[in-house]
């Protein structure tokens, strides 16, 4: 049986707003990520995606401890990091690493390659006696020279800077990592490219990854499972093939259907999605999607739907399948 590297339970990050409410009695708040759970299995890569602004990112961010999150659960490697110090923090960070959107803003312009790397494995105590060694052996798993240490980022392009924005999360032997957005920044010749080269490190090293996206064919392209987040809950999660070949959420088809397919003489039927996206600070007391779903019912308004399991590990959260 899979070992289970990750558990996040009843997951809540709200940012206060500084604004009163009509009355004037309470802060309003945003809800970022509301009451979200799942579970991510040892060596696989789940995948999580949802509009700008659904707070898929910031689920990453509290799951990395990048910034603390407002209640619920985070269980890493069968330990509870949710309120971890700034020691095992600092250890945390060797397990867990983040790959982020632009690689130009991840790397100091003033420093070669070879200054980053050795930072790093000098504040960890790792390759000692051995730092040219195991920088070379990095580049050449992303598929770079060793040349490269003694240059700047400048001197690289967006998908290389990418790879060597890889190469230094992998430095420190993480067992986990979270890649938030990681091709959105690059041309689309380059991302079939670092998408492949995420899926054969994954195999290579046994990694974990949290792949961050909002695309859905990006998400699909290395998958294992996929979550569908809208307005910080989670609506739908699945194998991706399940999910891919029986979606069932009104939110999943729209953005499945959105998806664009290169044979102009496909059948497809397009689904719009129209209606007014519910401010974050204000949302509706039914289900959240209820404004922009054309399947919506009179319950829908009223009663918001909690995440169930459908078929065999497949969650959805609908009333259309209660
Ligand atoms: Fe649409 Fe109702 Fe399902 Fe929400 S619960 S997605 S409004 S059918």
């Amino acid at each position: 049986m899979t070992n289970i590297l990750l558990k996040v339970e009843n997951l809540e990050k709200y940012f206060p707003t500084g604004k009163r409410s009509f009355f004037g009695k309470q802060e309003q708040v945003l809800k970022a990520v509301d009451n979200v759970s799942f579970e991510i299995k040892e060596g696989e890569i789940f995948g999580l995606v949802g509009e700008s602004g659904c707070g898929k990112s910031t689920l990453g961010r509290c799951i990395t401890r990048i910034i603390d999150s407002t209640a619920g659960s985070i269980t890493f490697d069968g330990e509870n990091i949710t309120e971890a110090d700034a020691t095992r923090l600092k250890a945390l960070r060797r397990q867990m690493q983040m790959v982020f959107q632009n690689p130009h803003s991840s790397l100091n312009p003033r420093m070669t390659i070879r200054q980053a790397f050795s930072e790093i494995l000098k504040v960890h105590g790792l390759a000692k006696g051995k730092e040219t060694e195991r920088m070379e052996e990095l580049l050449e798993k992303v598929g770079l020279p060793s040349n490269a240490l003694d240059r700047h980022p400048h001197e690289f392009s967006g998908g290389q800077l990418q790879r060597i924005v890889i190469a230094r999360a992998l430095l420190v032997e993480p067992q986990f990592i979270m890649a938030d957005e990681p091709v959105s920044a690059l041309d689309v010749s380059v991302q079939a490219q670092i998408l492949n080269l995420l899926v054969k490190l994954k195999e290579e090293l046994s990694l974990t990854i949290l792949f961050v996206a909002h695309d859905l064919s990006v998400v699909e392209h290395v998958s294992d499972r996929v979550a569908v987040m809208y307005l910080g809950e989670i609506v739908e999660m699945a194998d991706v093939e399940q999910l891919y070949k029986n979606t069932l959420h009104p939110y999943t088809k729209a953005l499945m259907a959105a998806i664009p397919i290169p044979d102009p003489n496909a059948n497809r039927v397009d689904l719009i999605l129209e209606g007014d996206l519910p401010s974050p600070i204000d949302l509706p007391e039914g289900c959240r999607f209820a404004s922009r779903c054309v399947s919506c019912m009179e319950v829908c308004k009223k009663i918001s739907p909690s995440l169930k399991e459908i078929n065999l590990g497949h969650y959805v959260a609908c009333h259309l399948y209660e």
